[in-house]
């Protein structure tokens, strides 16, 4: 390959599997991979196959190697950027060499592929079309109050890395200043102790203190107030489940709650409205 091309290439979260045909491809090809840790890349690009020059790349000492592969590209190589896991530039280094090669004309291509918060959104149920990346928390309780009171008011769904260790204090928090929400925990996501932990927060603070928390973990809040295509479904979901005129209110809120991810408290108003109408 010998034209001046960056491509960020997104590489698996866990599971090998997810690695793309083109991935590969590119990564075989490339005049330069430019990685976060050449140590643990080069296991991933020997299960490949793979074995291209390598350069590090990753927070301190951005400045230096980001010039080193800008030359590189000035020069018409092409260079490949991956991270350690999942998508590069996403919580992760990248950016600044992105923003250098688009300032000097340099084509920049995405490979795209695994991304933590994608695939935790994409299974967690909860509103997709609408909601916030908003990356790793501040680890200082203070500062991440400050910073979660900032997204209260945000009408998508909110999603958030965790260290697995902090877990706890950030659901504490997050029900402090954002209310008993509907979270879910997305944790060790495409490897074999994968788990998708749903409900109130508190519900999941109870189940994360049952044992050290151990993996990576994906927080998603639901928004505050449902919005409209919530609300339909949760109308839809308790229509089904109040067919059984046994069921009482309060448990089909529970239940169409738990489906949809609206609070129990607007599930319970639209409940108790359904069941007074049908009267
Ligand atoms: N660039 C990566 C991506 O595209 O997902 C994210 C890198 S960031 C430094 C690492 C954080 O991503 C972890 O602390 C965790 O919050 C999340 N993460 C990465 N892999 C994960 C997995 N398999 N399951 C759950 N969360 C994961």
């Amino acid at each position: 390959m010998t034209a001046a091309v960056l491509y960020i290439v997104a590489t698996p979260i866990g599971n090998l599997g997810d690695m793309t045909y083109r991935a590969v491809r590119i990564l075989g090809e490339v005049d330069l991979i430019a990685a976060e840790d050449t140590r643990h890349s080069l296991k991933l690009l020997n299960h490949f196959g793979i074995s291209r020059p390598m350069t590090s790349y990753f927070d301190h000492n951005q400045q230096f190697k980001g010039e080193r592969i800008l030359n590189a590209l000035r020069q018409g190589k092409s260079v490949a950027l991956i991270s350690d896991a999942g998508t590069p530039c996403v919580s992760d280094p990248g950016y600044q060499l992105v923003r250098d090669a688009v300032a000097e004309g340099i084509p920049v291509i995405p490979v795209p592929g695994a991304c933590a918060a994608v695939a935790a959104l994409s299974a967690s149920g909860l509103p997709t079309d609408n909601f916030t990346f908003a990356g790793f928390p501040p680890s200082r309780q203070g500062k991440r109050r400050a910073f979660l009171k900032e997204m209260s008011a945000l009408p998508g769904t909110l999603v958030l890395y965790e260290a697995p260790h902090r877990l706890l204090e950030s659901l504490l928090d997050i029900r402090e200043t954002l209310g008993e929400r509907q979270v879910v925990v997305a944790r060790e996501l495409t490897k074999i102790y994968e788990e998708l932990v749903r409900g109130s927060v508190s519900k999941v603070m109870e189940h994360a203190a049952q044992g050290k928390v151990r993996g990576e973990v994906v927080i998603l809040v639901a928004p505050g107030k449902a919005m409209p295509r919530e609300v339909e479904a949760l109308t839809d979901v308790l229509r089904r489940v109040m067919t059984d005129d046994s069921v009482s209110v309060k448990d089909a809120a529970r239940k169409a709650s738990e489906i949809t991810g609206v609070s129990r408290s607007e599930a319970y108003d639209e409940a108790l409205r359904i069941r007074n109408n049908a009267d």
